[in-house]
């Protein structure tokens, strides 16, 4: 061995200690990188080990070449185990600074509940369902023609001012906010023939100045019953039932006479107050009654108008407020609660009513 091939082998023996000291400390990705670079890279300490081969004798160029490939051959593979150990480290810290502990308890979260109105009106949908009756739901914004001409209220009746009508700014003059949900009786019986049960909860609207009893937007219930030989009797037991499922079983049902262009005979209800039991108190003004809406026998000239014969078919319409009946249940004494968004009110109902 020559004197010069002597001096190569102490230098990579000197150059792999270093190497492998170095690549001991290396304790990330970017330092492993950087180490890679700096001793197997086109400028690193091996590489150029490689190169100043060419200086040697012609005999010793051959093994101070396998000698310095191999160097070359152990650090790459040390570099490769090194790298492999920190990138799989790498990836369990990130999964573990992602993790979520299942076990914990979830944080609460605020979810709404039903209006009451809502609320009510799913109660007395369920009702009446018991009895027989659809519910349908029709458009808040109506035609004249549904609204009043087709419930026996012609234009120029005086019977159109009772109804302090919202008019739509449209390119019509006959569309209007309907004033009650009774447009759904012409609609519904345009659709169906004979025997008709049908409910129809929904907003109306009325031009008025607001108070405790009165708002511009109330929830209406309608109901209509259409069929041969259906009675004022047909009518009160419905009330009543109503009346009996909403208050209680004891619950009476008054008829008194009222006029309605769409019915004839007309009435309005009252149910005897569930707090005194018809004895008088507060709630009732002393009456022992509470007036719930009205209703009636469908005139004629509404059965006329959509084809039914009035002289083979009978039948009955009433209409009351959902907001009247919760007042009622639960002693609300002002009707502009329901609307005024305010929570400590509406949340008293989402405990009171299931
Ligand atoms: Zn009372």
């Amino acid at each position: 061995m020559t004197h010069a091939t002597h001096a190569l082998s102490d230098e990579i023996t000197t150059l792999r200690d270093a190497a492998v000291t170095a690549l001991a400390t290396v304790e990330s990705l970017d330092k492993a990188i950087a180490w890679e670079r700096a001793y197997l890279g086109p400028k690193g300490r091996v590489t150029s080990l490689l190169r100043g081969l060419s200086g040697l004798a012609a005999e010793d160029r051959p093994q101070a070449g396998r000698d310095t490939q191999a160097l070359r051959a152990e650090l790459a593979e040390r570099f490769e185990a090194v790298r492999e150990r920190l990138a799989v480290a790498a990836r369990q810290r990130h999964l573990a600074e992602d993790a979520i502990d299942v076990t914990l308890p979830g944080r609460p979260v605020a979810i709404g509940a039903a209006h009451p109105v809502s609320r009510m009106i799913d109660e007395v949908i369920e009702i009446f369902a018991h009895l027989g009756f659809q519910a349908v739901f029709g458009p808040e914004v109506e035609t004249a023609r549904y609204n009043f001409d087709l419930l026996n209220i012609p234009a120029n009746h005086p019977a159109r001012d009772v109804w302090d009508t919202i008019i739509v700014e449209s390119e019509r003059d006959d569309v209007v906010l309907r004033t009650h949900t009774s447009p759904m009786q012409a609609r519904t019986m345009e659709r169906i023939q004979p025997p008709v049960r049908v409910i129809v909860p929904g907003r109306s609207y009325r031009y008025e100045a607001q108070d405790a009893s009165h708002e511009w937007m109330f929830t209406q219930l309608e109901g209509l019953a259409v069929d041969e030989h259906i009675t004022l009797a047909d009518l009160k037991g419905v009330l009543q039932e109503m009346a009996r499922q909403l208050f209680g079983p004891r619950r009476r049902v008054r008829f008194r006479c009222d006029f309605f262009p769409f019915v004839e005979p007309g009435v309005d209800f009252a149910v005897d107050c569930a707090i005194c039991e018809g004895a008088g108190c507060r709630v009732c003004k002393q009456s022992g009654w509470l007036e719930m809406g009205g209703a009636g026998m469908v005139h004629p000239n509404v059965l006329r108008v959509v084809g039914y014969d009035p002289a083979r078919y009978t039948g009955f319409a009433f209409g009351l407020g959902i907001e009247r009946i919760i007042m009622m249940k639960y002693g609300v004494d002002d009707l502009r609660a329901f609307a005024g968004n305010d929570l400590r009110f509406l949340r008293q109902f989402a405990r009171a009513v299931v």
